[in-house]
């Protein structure tokens, strides 16, 4: 099920690229293109529901249990001291894109923790991705 004029569905569907760091027949894991630090990950549903009061319990369960595999690899990858999962229902709630998603953050002791995007080179998300792609691959079950 897609939606169109969704940025998430056109990344499942492959319209928009995106630095994917999973895949599997339900769930997409790819990195999000303006971090609030270096490594932070999206996990998503492939289809589409709004949110957390749309999606269904067993996507649910999906999507929670890669997000837990994508903190390990963004740890292992980057080194973080911590990781943030966040999750937003509602415009009101400060949800920007209407595709359910699960946010995973790095998060370093000698850092401010901050909301505020960063803008990453193509080189760096491209290293970022390989190394958390390779992490995922030797920890999934
Ligand atoms: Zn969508």
């Amino acid at each position: 099920m897609i939606s169109e004029n969704c940025i998430f569905c056109d990344i499942v569907s492959r319209k928009q690229p995106a630095y994917i760091i999973y895949e599997d027949s339900e769930v997409m894991a790819f990195m999000d293109h303006a971090p609030v630090e270096l490594g932070h990950v999206l996990v998503i549903p492939k289809d589409h529901f709004e949110n957390i009061f749309e999606i269904d319990e067993e996507r649910y369960h999906q999507v929670l249990r890669i997000a837990r595999f994508a903190s390990i690899a963004v740890k292992n990858f980057t080194g973080a001291d911590g990781i943030n999962i966040n999750q937003n229902n509602g415009r009101c709630a400060n949800q920007r894109v209407m595709h359910y998603h699960v946010h995973v953050i790095p998060r370093f002791c000698s850092r401010n923790i901050t909301w505020e995007r960063k803008s990453a080179s193509s080189d760096e998300m491209l290293d970022l991705s390989t190394g958390i792609a390779r992490e995922m691959s030797a920890i999934i079950e």
